[in-house]
C-alpha cells in the first residue's frame, strides 16, 4: 500500500533507494527500511520507525555498501507500526519487501512454523520470505521459488526479492498492488510508483496483474500470469516531479490549494470548443458510447466519492440521465442491478484504488455498456483496464488529503454532464452557457483564494473544539461531507456533515455553544430552505460560520460569522465553495499542530481493501 524501491546497478544504491523512499513520502506510512547486498554477499539491512529521515540518519552513520537492494515504507496492516515489523524481512538467504496483504497468511504461518521456520515479526509480509525459502530447497532459481510461492498466496501483493547468495538479480510480482520497472544503462530498477526512479529514468515498463519478472543489470524477464514469457511495453515518462520543492508554502496541502486555478486551468485546456465539451476528451470511442448511455453507476471512496456525489445531482437535473453513487467497497460485495445501457464511472486520484479497481473489474462481467475513469495517474491500473479515461491533470498530489485532485475531479464530471447531457436534451443554449461557467471557474477561484486571511482569522476559534458539524443542501450537500471529511483527515477533529434539512431529524440535538456549525450558502433555488435551517440553529444557541454568496444577505452578527464568496453559476458553486473548507481544515490544524501533509492513520494510495 505504502512505497517500494529496488535496484540492480554496479554503483552503491542505498541513497537512490532512499531518495526514492523519500518521493513517495506523500503516501503516507508508519516507518521504513532498507537492505542492500554486496557482490561478496554481504546484507545489510536497517529499519526504522517514523520517518523516511530516520531511516537516512541511520544510513549515514552505518557504512551500507551494494549495488543492488530493496527498499519499503510501510503502512501498518499486520502487526503494529515497530522497528520489528518493518520491511524489509529476512529468512536466511532471502529478504522480501511487500505491499499489500496475504489474506492467507495465518495457515501459511503455521505449515511454515511446522516446517520449523521462525517467525520474528507480526506481518503477514513474513510468511513470503520463509515460503521462498522453502520452495528455494527445490526449484532451481529464485525466480522459480518465487513463482511457485505466489501462487500459494491470496490476497494483493507488489513484492521484491532477493537472495544475497546471488546479488545479480531481485525477483518482483505484482497482484493487486502497482509495479513499475525503471530502465537504466547497465542498471535496473523497481518501484510501486514511477515518482520514486525518475532521478534515475524516465523509461518504464508498467508489469500487469500477475507478473513476476526478474531483473539483473542488464536484462528483465516478464512472465505472465500463466508462467509464459511475455514483452511488455517500455513507456517513455512525461511526469514531472517537482515534489521536493514547497516552494513559498509550509505545506504541500496549501501548495495545492493555491495550485487549484492552474490545475483546473490544465484540465480544462484543448477539451472545450467554444460552446460544448469535446467528446475525444475522453478517450477514442466516447461519442459512440455516451450515444448509447442511459443510466451512469459511479463507484469510489473518499473524497472521490464525494465527487461522484456531486456529479449525480448534475448528472440527473442536466445530463438528463439517471445516476447511481456508490462507495466501492459496498459495492463490490453485494449484487446489484445493472440497467440498461448503464456506464460505470470510476473515480480515483491514483488509479490504483483496490476497492474501486475490484468494483471496476467486476463490472466488466455484469453487463455494463463500458466503462470511464476519471482519474490523476497516466499508466494507472483504473485507466489501463477502463474503456474511456478521463485524466485530471492535477499534477502529483503530495498532500495525504486530497484538495487539487478533488476539484479536478469535479471539472471532469461537470464535462461528463455535458458530453452525456447533450445526447439527452441539454439544448445547444445550456451547453454554451455551461461552457462559458467552465471558463470562467479558474478566475473565480483566485478571488476565492484571496478569502484566505479572513478564513484564518476564523480558525482560531475551532481549535478548541471537538466537533463540528458542516451542512448543505443540494449539490452543497456532498461539499459539506467534504468539508467534515478534510477537517476529520488533518485536525483530527470530529465532525459531520448533514444535508441541511435533515437537521431537525436528530441532529439538531447536538447544537450548543461549543459545537460549531459551518454552512455553505451559493445564492441558487435551496437558499431561502437553508436560511429557515439556520434559523433553527441559531434559534438553540449555536455558533454559525457561513460562507455564502453576497446576493444571499446573510449578515455577521454575535452568533454569526459571514464570509462572501464570488457570485458563480450554480454548475460551478460545488467547485468554488470546496476551496474555502479546505483552507479552513489546513488553518485549524495549524493551530493544532498536527503533520498536515501526512495525518495519522492515513496512507495517501489505498491499494488495501
Ligand atoms: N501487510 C504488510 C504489513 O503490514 C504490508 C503493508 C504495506 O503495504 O505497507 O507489513
Amino acid at each position: 500500500m505504502c512505497g517500494i524501491v529496488g535496484a540492480v546497478a554496479q554503483r552503491d544504491v542505498v541513497d537512490i533507494l532512499v531518495e526514492g523512499l523519500r518521493r513517495l513520502e506523500y503516501r503516507g506510512y508508519d516507518s521504513a527500511g532498507v537492505a542492500v547486498v554486496s557482490a561478496s554477499g554481504e546484507l545489510t539491512r536497517l529499519r526504522r520507525l517514523g520517518k523516511v529521515k530516520e531511516l537516512a540518519d541511520a544510513v549515514a552513520l552505518t557504512p551500507a555498501t551494494g549495488g543492488t537492494g530493496i527498499a519499503h515504507t510501510r503502512w501498518a496492516t499486520h502487526g503494529e507500526p515497530s522497528e520489528r515489523n518493518a520491511h524489509p524481512h529476512v529468512s536466511s538467504n532471502i529478504t522480501v519487501v511487500h505491499n499489500g496483504i496475504i489474506e492467507n497468511h495465518s495457515p501459511l504461518r503455521d505449515a511454515l512454523k511446522a516446517k520449523g521456520y521462525v517467525f520474528t515479526s507480526d506481518t503477514d509480509t513474513e510468511v513470503i520470505a520463509h515460503l521462498v525459502e522453502e520452495e528455494l530447497k527445490s526449484a532451481g532459481s529464485l525466480l522459480a521459488a518465487v513463482q511457485k510461492s505466489v501462487k500459494q498466496l491470496h490476497g494483493a501483493y507488489g513484492t521484491v526479492l532477493l537472495d544475497k547468495t546471488d546479488a545479480s538479480r531481485v525477483v518482483v510480482a505484482r497482484s493487486g498492488s502497482p509495479l513499475v520497472i525503471g530502465l537504466g544503462i547497465g542498471e535496473n530498477f523497481i518501484a510501486s510508483d514511477q515518482l520514486a526512479l525518475l532521478p534515475v529514468t524516465r523509461r518504464f515498463i508498467f508489469l500487469e496483474e500477475g507478473d513476476v519478472a526478474e531483473i539483473t543489470r542488464h536484462s528483465v524477464s516478464i512472465f505472465d500470469k500463466d508462467g509464459q514469457a511475455v514483452e511488455r511495453e517500455v513507456h517513455e515518462s512525461n511526469v514531472s516531479y517537482d515534489a521536493g520543492d514547497k516552494g513559498q508554502y509550509r505545506h504541500f496541502m496549501l501548495k495545492e490549494i493555491y495550485e487549484q486555478p492552474t490545475a483546473i486551468n490544465n484540465t480544462l485546456e484543448g477539451r472545450l470548443s467554444n460552446d460544448s465539451v469535446l467528446d475525444e476528451t475522453f478517450g477514442n470511442g466516447a461519442a459512440e458510447l455516451f450515444k448509447q448511455v442511459k443510466h451512469v453507476q459511479i463507484v469510489a471512496c473518499g473524497t472521490s466519492y464525494h465527487s461522484g456525489m456531486v456529479a449525480r445531482y448534475w448528472l440527473e437535473s442536466l445530463g438528463g440521465i439517471s445516476c447511481n453513487v456508490e462507495i466501492a467497497s459496498e459495492f463490490r460485495y453485494r449484487k446489484s442491478f445493472v440497467q440498461p445501457n448503464s456506464l460505470l464511472v470510476s473515480i480515483s486520484q491514483s488509479g490504483e484504488t483496490a476497492d474501486t479497481l475490484a468494483a471496476l473489474r467486476l463490472a466488466k462481467e455484469a453487463g455494463y455498456v463500458g466503462s470511464l475513469t476519471i482519474c490523476n495517474v497516466a499508466g494507472s491500473s483504473l485507466v489501463r483496464e477502463s474503456d474511456l479515461a478521463f485524466m485530471t491533470r492535477a499534477g502529483a498530489e503530495i498532500g495525504v488529503a486530497s484538495t487539487k485532485a478533488f476539484t479536478t475531479q469535479l471539472v471532469g464530471l461537470a464535462m461528463l454532464t455535458l458530453a452525456i447531457g447533450k445526447y439527452n436534451g441539454l439544448t445547444a443554449a445550456q451547453q454554451q452557457e455551461l461552457t462559458e461557467a467552465l471558463k470562467s471557474l479558474p478566475g473565480k477561484l483566485e478571488q476565492t483564494l484571496a478569502l484566505a486571511p479572513q478564513i484564518e482569522a476564523l480558525a482560531e476559534e475551532f481549535a478548541d473544539k471537538h466537533h463540528a458539524l458542516f451542512l448543505g443542501r443540494g449539490d452543497q450537500y456532498p461539499i459539506a461531507m467534504e468539508g467534515a471529511l478534510k477537517l476529520k483527515e488533518i485536525s483530527y477533529i470530529h465532525a459531520e456533515a448533514y444535508a441541511a434539512g435533515e437537521l431537525k431529524h436528530g441532529p439538531l440535538a447536538l447544537i450548543d455553544a461549543q459545537m460549531p456549525i459551518i454552512v455553505v450558502a451559493p445564492n441558487n433555488d435551496l437558499l431561502e430552505k437553508l436560511k429557515s435551517n439556520v434559523e433553527e440553529v441559531r434559534a438553540r444557541g449555536g455558533i454559525l460560520y457561513v460562507f455564502a454568496d453576497a446576493d444571499a444577505k446573510f449578515q455577521s452578527d454575535e452568533t454569526m460569522r459571514v464570509i462572501n464568496l464570488p457570485h458563480v453559476a450554480d454548475i460551478l458553486a460545488p467547485i468554488v465553495y470546496t476551496l474555502p473548507l479546505q483552507l479552513l481544515s489546513y488553518y485549524v490544524a495549524i493551530i493544532k499542530g498536527t503533520d498536515v501533509d501526512q495525518p495519522r492513520n492515513l496512507a495517501k494510495s489505498v491499494t488495501v481493501e
